[in-house]
């Protein structure tokens, strides 16, 4: 029977079936780049085993019992592979953050909690290229500080404590957050960031609008609740607001570090966000490793009234760098200063920070900044002390937390969330590899910017980033992570 088809398109059909035929046979194609060997862990999927990964550009193209072949092969043998760790809470947005960052294998770090104070420059200051990927939230509180003529002050996130954090907007100053916000969204921001408690002038009305506007853009709302502790109003109270805001709005609703925010209430906390998820909300959490929390001490988080709220005094509070452990009279002097200066606050205690990160709906995320070992040290310390010491959690159930539930959770702000967080054909190639015998966290509260161990390979956009434990120099292949509208 003669073809209507032209000759060409034949031919053309021809070859293709020859490259058809060759890409089933694997081994004949080369790909840009083969992790070898490694024990691979891919949560979703349930995979934990022996696997090649070959890598064409930034995405995953192949993940293969069989021996794959590539311009370049990097042996991973006796390696744990895994997505590289997404850590939606991270403050340091700077090179050596992004450094740090990498050494404890992460491979994308955004700032979800307060957000960018202006997403535009955050994302042009970036464009020339960055170790790991990044992407911010739009700031509320800076908006709301800029609308109280008290804006924040360049290089920091967070308004000092005064009328722009302590007294109610008006109907014109919430307009007017509301069009700063507007702005933040339309050039890329993730959702919106509100750090209630740094505002304790925000009435409920007010929370309700901002999240109706997050709602409007189909975004999610990250938030630092208004409140901690046992005291009425304190967490209960707290979680209550916010869950009822994300209900009555629709908006997707992100609660950070419930540990911190919760503290031995937490558990309740908890049962209070799976009751959420169980009618239907997408309520989500996250918590970081450590007893000590960390702030500025001249935010409104230090309102007349926190030792009783957190259920400590002065002697739990300690200068970063020194461990100074202060007085009343030091902390009016540092509170009442304009010089930002952070606060280690020892509130937690260890039994409860581990049942924290056990919990099923927890996702780790660090809240780094330089100063508190969590910026450093978060994701290896839960290698080396949950998986490996404690036993507590299961290798797969750790790689779950850091990687494919923030990208889960990332979905409600942006496509880019399915590709990520995951060992995939088509996945970004945002991918790890460690020693599970060796990695483990060195940064402590008197040493917090060392960085971790046991990170062998560190990839991200398919490019190695860190090889043999080593920086290589002269690469930036960080890409930003941005909403697009709906
Ligand atoms: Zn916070």
């Amino acid at each position: 029977m003669k073809s209507n088809l032209p000759s060409s398109v034949i031919a053309m059909m021809a070859l293709l079936s020859v490259s058809l035929l060759a890409f089933g046979q694997g081994p004949t194609v080369a790909y840009d780049l083969v992790i070898h060997g490694g024990r691979v862990i891919d949560p979703e999927t349930g995979l934990d085993a022996i696997r090649d990964i070959g890598i064409t550009g930034n995405t995953i193209a192949a993940v293969s019992s069989e021996e794959l072949h590539g311009k370049r092969i990097l042996d991973a043998t006796g390696l744990i592979v895994s997505p590289g760790f997404i850590d939606l809470h991270q403050h340091g947005q700077e090179p050596e953050d992004y450094r740090l960052k990498a050494f404890d294998g992460v491979t994308s770090a955004l700032e979800m909690e307060i957000g960018a104070r202006d997403v535009p420059t955050y994302l042009s200051e970036r464009a020339g290229g960055t170790l790991i990927n990044y992407g911010a939230t739009a700031n509320y509180d800076s908006a709301r500080a800029t609308a109280f003529h008290t804006p924040v002050p360049n290089g920091e996130i967070l308004p000092h404590a005064g009328p722009g954090t302590n007294n109610p907007a008006t109907p014109e100053q919430i307009q007017q957050i509301e069009s700063i916000l507007r702005e933040q969204i339309q050039a890329g921001a993730l959702g919106i960031g509100m750090g209630i408690q740094y505002v304790p002038g925000a009435n409920r009305a007010e929370v309700i609008q901002i999240f109706q506007l997050a709602a409007s853009y189909h975004l999610p709302v990250y938030t630092h609740i208004r409140s901690a502790g046992a005291a009425d109003p304190g967490s209960i109270e707290a979680v209550s607001e916010v869950i009822a805001a994300a209900a009555v709005t629709g908006a997707p609703l992100h609660i950070v570090h419930i540990n911190s925010s919760c503290l031995k209430l937490a558990s309740l906390c908890l049962q209070m966000v799976a009751g959420a998820r169980a009618r239907g909300l997408d309520v989500t959490t996250e918590a970081y490793p450590y007893v000590a929390g960390m702030t500025q001490i001249n935010s409104a988080l230090f309102n007349p009234g926190w030792q009783e709220k957190f259920g400590i005094s002065y002697h739990d509070l300690a200068l970063p760098d020194t461990g100074e452990r202060l007085t009343r009279e030091r902390f009016e002097q540092l509170h009442a200063d304009p010089k930002p200066q952070g606060v280690l606050l020892f509130m937690n205690d260890e039994t409860t920070v581990d049942n924290d990160i056990r919990n099923p709906l927890v996702m780790i995320a660090s809240d780094g900044e330089r100063g508190h070992p969590r910026e450093a040290g978060t994701y290896c310390r839960i290698l080396a002390r949950y998986v490996r010491e404690q036993k507590s959690l299961t290798l797969s159930d750790a790689v779950r937390k850091m990687s494919l539930m923030p990208a889960q959770r990332l979905v409600a702000s942006t496509p880019m969330g399915a590709r990520k967080g995951r060992i995939q054909p088509g996945a970004d190639a945002d991918i790890i590899a460690f020693d599970l015998a060796t990695v483990a966290d060195r940064s402590t509260y008197s040493h917090p910017v060392e960085t971790s161990t046991g990170m062998k390979y560190v990839f991200v956009q398919g490019v190695p980033i860190i090889e043999d434990g080593k920086l290589v120099s002269n690469k930036l292949p960080g890409k930003p992570i941005t909403a697009t509208q709906h």
